[in-house]
């Protein structure tokens, strides 16, 4: 599951544990958190630079190139029902 950081919008209203920045392990789909999980003051979520870079498009991963590295082979209609591997 993905960790996501977050940090409190309102330093001044803000308690031990999201006053500096706290880390949340949510599924994809569950919606960002809010409020902090403690004091239940507003927090924002911080966008980290490593989770952003680490995830590789979904064009590199389907280009030929990376799919000849996982072995897998790429054929391509030429019409008539005819393939042709890449
Ligand atoms: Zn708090």
């Amino acid at each position: 599951m993905p960790i996501y950081e977050y940090r409190a919008k309102d330093q001044k209203k803000a308690c031990e544990h999201c006053l500096g920045s706290f880390e949340a392990t949510q599924r994809m789909n569950d919606a960002p958190l809010c409020t902090c999980p403690v004091c239940g003051g507003p927090v924002v979520r911080v966008i980290s630079q490593f989770s952003v870079s680490a995830v590789p498009s979904t064009r590199s991963l389907l280009s030929d190139k990376s799919i000849k590295r996982h072995g897998f082979t790429k054929l391509v209609n030429e019409g008539d029902g005819k393939f042709r591997k890449i």
